[in-house]
C-alpha cells in the first residue's frame, strides 16, 4: 500500500510503499525534516501499523527525498536498512554524497557554458538541501538479479541507473507489479540526474554519458516489460509501464531532432545556450535538472554521428558533423 509523505521540495509529496508481509517492509524513506518521521507514523496508522512494527527499510535510490530520513527511521523502528551495492557506502555518508554531487552539477553547468551567477543560485539552494540528508551505517547490499525474502514469497531486485545511478526496481512478476522508484512516471519523462564519475557506475564509465546510456538501456528493458503496473515515487501508478517506457524511447527521440533542428545552420553552440532557446524542462531556480534534457539529447545525436563536441578554455560546444 502507499503511504503518501509531504516534502519541502518543488516535487510534491513522495510515495512510500508498505509491504504487509513478514519483515513488514517499507519502500523508500521521505525526506529528513522535523514532521517526517510523525508523518509517517500516521500514514502508518491509518492501515493499523505502527513504526516499531517496520522490520526493514528498502532504498530505492539516493535522493533526498527518497532517502534522507533513512538514520532517524531506522533508529527509531530498529528496522534493517537494505539497498542496491554501492548505495549502502553512500547512505553511510548520506549529506556527503549529497554535496559530492552538488559539487559535479556545478562543473557539469559550468563546463557547458551556464553563467556563473546560476551555479550560485544552485549551490545556495542544494546547501539548504543538505539538510534534509541522513546517514546509516549499517546497510545490508542487494544485488542485481538477486531475490529480497519474504514469508510470503520474495521479490526480484533489479539496479536499473537511468534517473540516478543506483536507481532500484523490485518486481513482483507474478502480480504484475514493479516498485519502480523514479525510473518512469505516468504523466512526464523521469528526469536523468547524474553523479560524479564511478559514483554507482562503472569508474571508466563518463559519468553523464553513461547514465544517458543507461537511462536508455533502462526504458529498453521497461519496454520489454508485461507488468501491469509500475508503483512509482510520485503522482499516480504506471499502468502498463511497457507501453509509457516505448512512448518515453519515442520522445526522446522527437525531443533530439529538436535538438538538432536548432543546431542546423547555427554554428558551434553551448549546451546551455540551447538549453535557454529551447526551453526542453526550463527552471533558473533548478539549473541542472534544466541543462540534462539538453545533454541527453546531444548524446544520443553525438551516439549517432550526426553532431560533435569540441572542448575550448574549459567550455565543450556542440555543432553538426
Ligand atoms: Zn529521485
Amino acid at each position: 500500500m502507499t503511504l503518501e509523505i509531504p516534502t519541502p521540495f518543488a516535487v510534491g509529496p513522495v510515495n512510500l510503499f508498505l509491504i504487509d508481509d513478514d519483515p513488514l517492509t517499507l519502500v523508500d524513506t521521505g525526506p529528513n525534516q522535523a514532521t517526517a518521521l510523525a508523518d509517517i507514523a500516521s500514514a502508518l496508522a491509518k492501515v493499523g501499523r505502527s513504526l516499531n512494527e517496520v522490520g526493514r527499510i528498502v532504498v530505492t535510490h539516493q535522493h533526498l527525498d527518497h532517502a534522507g530520513l533513512v538514520g532517524p527511521l531506522a533508529a527509531v523502528s530498529g528496522a534493517e536498512v537494505c539497498a542496491i551495492a554501492g548505495l549502502d557506502a553512500w547512505l553511510s555518508d548520506g549529506p556527503g554524497g549529497n554535496l559530492g554531487d552538488e559539487r559535479f552539477a556545478l562543473e557539469v553547468l559550468g563546463g557547458h557554458g551556464a553563467p556563473e551567477r546560476l551555479g550560485i543560485l544552485n549551490e545556495g539552494a542544494r546547501r539548504g538541501l543538505e539538510g534534509f540528508a541522513s546517514s546509516h551505517a549499517e546497510v545490508r547490499a542487494l544485488v542485481d538479479g538477486g531475490d529480497l525474502d519474504f514469508a510470503g514469497g520474495a521479490l526480484r531486485v533489479h539496479h536499473r541507473p537511468g534517473h540516478s545511478p543506483f536507481d532500484t526496481i523490485l518486481e513482483d512478476p507474478e502480480a504484475g507489479v514493479l516498485i519502480a522508484g523514479d525510473a518512469i512516471f505516468a504523466k512526464h519523462p523521469a528526469p536523468i540526474l547524474p553523479s560524479p564519475p564511478g559514483v554507482g557506475m562503472p569508474a571508466d564509465d563518463p559519468a553523464c554519458s553513461g547514465l544517458f546510456a543507461a537511462a536508455r538501456r533502462t526504458l529498453t528493458w521497461l519496454a520489454a516489460s508485461d507488468a501491469e503496473v509500475a508503483l512509482v515515487g510520485h503522482g499516480e501508478p504506471v499502468g502498463d509501464p511497457g507501453r509509457v517506457a516505448r512512448e518515453r524511447l519515442r520522445e526522446g527521440e522527437q525531443r533530439a531532432e529538436r535538438v538538432l533542428a536548432e543546431l542546423t545552420g547555427a554554428g558551434a553552440t553551448t549546451a546551455w545556450e540551447l538549453t535557454r532557446r529551447l526551453h526542453l524542462r526550463w527552471s533558473l531556480r533548478q539549473p541542472f535538472h534544466a541543462l540534462c534534457p539538453t545533454l541527453e539529447c546531444l548524446d544520443l545525436l553525438r551516439e549517432g554521428g550526426v553532431v560533435f563536441e569540441e572542448e575550448h578554455d574549459g567550455v565543450r560546444w556542440f555543432a553538426c558533423a
